[in-house]
């Protein structure tokens, strides 16, 4: 029966979904949440570790202030009130990843609570606002990263050993926790996505995070369930581990396909984590979370209270950097574009892109062109987020750079940023391999020109008789000879000049 799904349209017709997403991401801070430990992304296994994040008996742990200060950070962004006092919690589990048998997190005292994002989607009236309300903020140790060799699937069953890396174990997490969010309907998936976009977007703005999803520095967990309108809420499934944006898109999605089918046909939805695939686009079960598991949750007895005095969280709320709706709004001033059009942009997630474009000094409007046209495309068609491509602000500046000086046309420009595109190296050096240099000596033109006249001597003439529009013709013998790379106008002067024509 899971492998059954119902139509989106046909499931919201009969369904409301609930949402609630958790999203852990790393703070990007120099050292680990209770020792001195590196945390590097990519160094050799083990080799960032010691005896407090190892968990070796006697070693104590210290709280890093610069973790505890992002954090709050981060609330006072989500508008959330800030404890004046709480204390970290031992989650007991028995589990390799986690070297102390305990991971150290916060449970019934969440460093802050109640806060809220706002989130604007797209949709046919028009954009949309939501306010997705936080439930909490709290910090906590990520655990180490096991591997499971041998198997075809990766995952521990069917694998043949396991390998544990403990660079990971101890560097510091929070956890933002949502509300339910109610009320999306068919919007679901979307407001999920924007949700998580805005989110990343927020602890960029703040340098808490560099937010990389494709290293696992924010993953999602996604909870969904559906219930008949006007009932009460359904039970939920919790998709683990969502690494990208459009895979929290997407499992929502499908989540909502499934769980309908499985009411319709009078079944029930089990409460359990699930696995989302990417090739697929579909989850899987994994384990049932009907019997909670008991973590004999209990206040951490190495680690003192924390405690931030009201004067520090003003000053950090006074010295918050502009959050990105607001620079959103400063932007759309400046490049002087209409809300949908801002809109636009951040559903391709090209705010940023286009911004840096700009900021490398090429003029707002191009620099929207190239993003939302051409490279838009292309991020569609291979199924990859924009940012993901192989072409930075860099190479858009480089690409006008050589327009303007007028060594590329527009159709040079574009073969040279295709190469880009291919993996063929920096625009230069695209440009020098494929010969996309424009021929623009009048010799070779105009060489070019005679021969076009020769082969079609019926529009030479009337091109004589003074019907200029026939010039076209002649104009794409020419750019089609030099394979797009002459430039058009000139040739149509030169044609001119060597038929003796006024313009
Ligand atoms: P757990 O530890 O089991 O993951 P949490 O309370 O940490 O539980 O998180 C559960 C998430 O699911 C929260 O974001 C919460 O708002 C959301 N949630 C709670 N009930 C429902 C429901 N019926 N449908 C969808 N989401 C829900
Ligand atoms: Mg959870
Ligand atoms: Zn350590």
């Amino acid at each position: 029966m899971t492998d059954d799904y119902m139509d989106f349209h046909e499931a919201l017709t009969a369904f409301e979904p609930v949402l609630g997403l958790e999203t852990h991401v790393e703070l990007g801070t120099a050292s680990k949440m209770f020792c001195s430990c590196p945390t590097a992304f990519g160094a050799p296994a083990n080799t960032q570790v010691c005896a407090v994040c190892l968990g070796l008996p006697g070693s104590l742990p210290v709280v890093n202030g610069v973790a505890v200060e992002s954090t709050i950070r981060m609330g006072l962004a989500l508008h959330c009130d800030i404890a004046s006092w709480c204390r970290f919690a031992r989650k007991n589990y028995f589990y390799p990843d986690m070297p102390k048998d305990y991971q150290v997190s916060q449970y019934d005292e969440p460093l802050c609570t109640n806060g809220y994002l706002d989130v604007t989607v797209a949709t046919d009236e028009g954009p949309r606002n939501f306010r997705v309300e936080i439930e909490r903020v709290h910090m906590e140790e990520d655990t180490g990263k096991l591997t499971h060799a041998g198997g075809d699937t990766g995952r521990i069953h069917g694998a043949d050993y396991s390998l544990v890396d403990y660079n990971r174990a101890g560097i510091p997490l929070i956890e933002i926790v949502t509300k339910p969010i109610v009320g999306t309907g068919s919007l679901a998936p979307v407001v999920a996505r924007a949700y998580v976009t805005e989110l990343r977007d927020l602890m960029r703005s703040l340098g808490v995070s560099d937010v990389r999803m494709e290293e696992g520095s924010l993953r999602c967990d996604v909870n969904v369930s559906l219930s008949p309108a006007g009932e009460p809420w359904g039970t939920r499934s919790e998709t683990k581990n969502v690494n990208s944006l459009r895979s929290v898109e997407r499992a929502v999605r499908s989540e909502i396909e499934r769980q309908a089918a499985v009411l319709t046909e009078g079944g029930r939805v089990v409460q359990e984590t699930r696995h989302f695939h990417e090739d697929t686009g579909r989850t899987t079960s994994g384990r049932s979370k009907e019997h909670a598991e008991d973590y004999r949750y209990f206040p951490e007895p190495d680690l003192v209270p924390v405690a931030p005095d009201g004067a520090w969280i003003e000053r950090l709320r006074s010295e918050l950097p502009e959050i990105p709706s607001v620079r959103r709004a400063r932007m759309q001033t400046e490049w002087g574009i209409s809300d949908f059009e801002m809109q636009a942009l951040v559903n391709i997630d090209a705010v940023e892109l286009v911004a840096g474009t700009v900021a490398a000094g090429v003029d707002p409007s191009a620099a929207r062109k190239w993003w939302t046209g051409e490279l838009a495309r292309v991020a569609n068609e291979r199924g990859v987020d924009l940012a993901s491509l192989p072409v930075t602000p860099a190479t858009i500046h480089r690409i006008e750079e050589l327009i303007a000086s007028g060594a590329l046309t527009d159709s040079l420009a574009r073969r040279a940023l295709e190469g880009v595109l291919a993996g063929e190296g920096d625009v230069d050096q695209v440009v020098s391999a494929r010969g996309l240099t424009l021929v623009s000596d009048d010799s070779s033109l105009l060489a070019a020109i005679d021969t076009a006249l020769a082969e079609q001597p019926d529009v030479a003439e009337k091109i004589r008789s003074g019907k200029v529009q026939a010039a076209g013709a002649i104009v794409g013998a020419v750019m089609k000879a030099t394979k797009g790379q002459a430039d058009a106008a000139k040739v149509r002067t030169l044609l001119f000049e060597r038929l003796g024509v006024a313009e």
